[in-house]
């Protein structure tokens, strides 16, 4: 009889198990297999990034948005959102005082606003490369077309964040509108890759009807496409969204998921999520000894960090960005980790600027 701890060395092993295998770890979990999973986990981190903690500067720099995603707290239909858009300047200074807070990397993330033209992010891209040299640019804005994000990465930018949510046609039907779709989201992820930008995809653990047969998708998904990065943490309601009344991810399946995709992708950068700071107040602790290696501390100004409001009960939105450092230092250190100032490129990637791309 094949138990779980069997499954766990065995996908430390292979990186890889049977979609009946993943099923069964995940729906007969318990306590005890979670802690070896965990510890294989950090073993796989460790031989790849030692102890190293990588920390990214989060700009959420519009909520303004086209769309309608049914659990997003910024959709389109929500009048209750106060939108907002920081200018190029208050963007650029995010930049400048995180570079002085010893971050490396900037990630812009917003909502698919319609200011965000294709020449608008490039020259931003351009001014924060030229001004801090030694730093990665990670965008995060939705979908483009492939010209698009050639553009940007020509710019400069390095990395893309766009979680494909769920892989699951008849699940994403139900997460969002009927423009939307998981085709169009997939063929984004395949050009970011192509084009040569670290990508990262992800999930919402827990999202309205998602089922364990959907994780499983998503995992083998995932194994497949081989991103850079993956984004995990726990869906939580927001009261202005249609999933109001809806439960939120849990700490515990949040936890396992880290866990298993860790040792599914050795050398991923995997971030330890707000949202799950958000359901457990050491949640972003619990998923660094879960498996994950990466932090994204706000550097938005303070003024319109109530606003990007994704979900209810959002944390740090009253912190200066020096305090978020701080804080995030001292959390890390407390489970034997350490706060690199560092780009924290993904471990063997070669980035792609020859002359075809450029
Ligand atoms: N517009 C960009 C950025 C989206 S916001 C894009 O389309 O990629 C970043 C992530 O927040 C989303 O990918 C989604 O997974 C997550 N998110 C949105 N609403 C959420 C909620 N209610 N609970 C938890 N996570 C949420």
């Amino acid at each position: 009889m094949k138990t779980n701890q069997d499954r766990i060395c065995e996908l430390r092993e292979r990186s890889i198990l049977e979609a009946s295998e993943l099923e069964i770890l995940l729906r007969t979990m318990t306590a005890e297999d979670a802690e070896a999973l965990y510890e294989a986990a950090r073993a796989v981190k460790a031989a790849h990034y030692g102890n190293a903690v990588f920390l990214r500067g989060l700009i959420e720099f519009t909520n303004y948005c086209r769309n309608n995603c049914l659990y997003c707290g910024i959709r389109r239909d929500n009048r209750n959102a106060q939108r907002y858009r920081l200018t190029d300047g208050e963007i650029l200074d995010c930049c400048d005082k995180g570079y002085g807070l010893g971050f490396r990397t900037f990630v812009l993330q917003g909502g698919e606003d319609p200011a965000n033209t294709e020449e608008r992010i490039a020259a931003l891209v351009r001014e924060i490369k030229r001004r801090h040299p030694d730093c990665a640019v990670t965008l995060s804005v939705g979908e483009r077309t492939r010209a698009c994000y050639k553009t940007w990465y020509r710019a400069g930018a390095d990395r893309y964040l766009l979680r494909q949510e769920t892989s699951n046609p008849t699940h994403y039907g139900k997460l969002h509108p009927p423009e939307l779709t998981i085709e169009n989201r997939k063929r984004c992820l395949d050009e970011l890759k192509q084009i040569g930008y670290q990508v990262g995809c992800g999930i919402m653990v827990g999202s309205p009807f998602q089922t364990v047969e959907n994780i499983v998708e998503d995992l083998l998904y995932m194994h497949d496409f081989q991103p850079q990065m993956v984004g995990i943490g726990p869906f939580i309601p927001h009261q202005d969204t249609p999933f109001r009344d809806m439960p939120a991810g849990t700490l515990e399946d949040t936890l396992h998921l880290l866990g298993v995709i860790r040792l599914m992708l050795p050398k991923v950068l995997l971030p330890a999520t707000t949202a799950l700071g958000t359901i457990h107040p050491r949640g972003r602790e619990l998923g660094i000894l879960a498996g994950a290696n990466v932090v994204m501390p706000n550097l938005s100004p303070v003024t319109v960090r109530e606003k990007y409001m994704l979900y209810d009960g959002k944390i740090c939105t009253g912190d200066e960005a020096a305090e978020c450092r701080r804080c995030m230092e001292q959390r890390i250190e407390s489970v034997g980790c350490r706060v690199v100032v560092d780009r924290g490129d993904c471990a063997g990637f070669s980035p792609r600027r020859d002359a075809e791309v450029l």
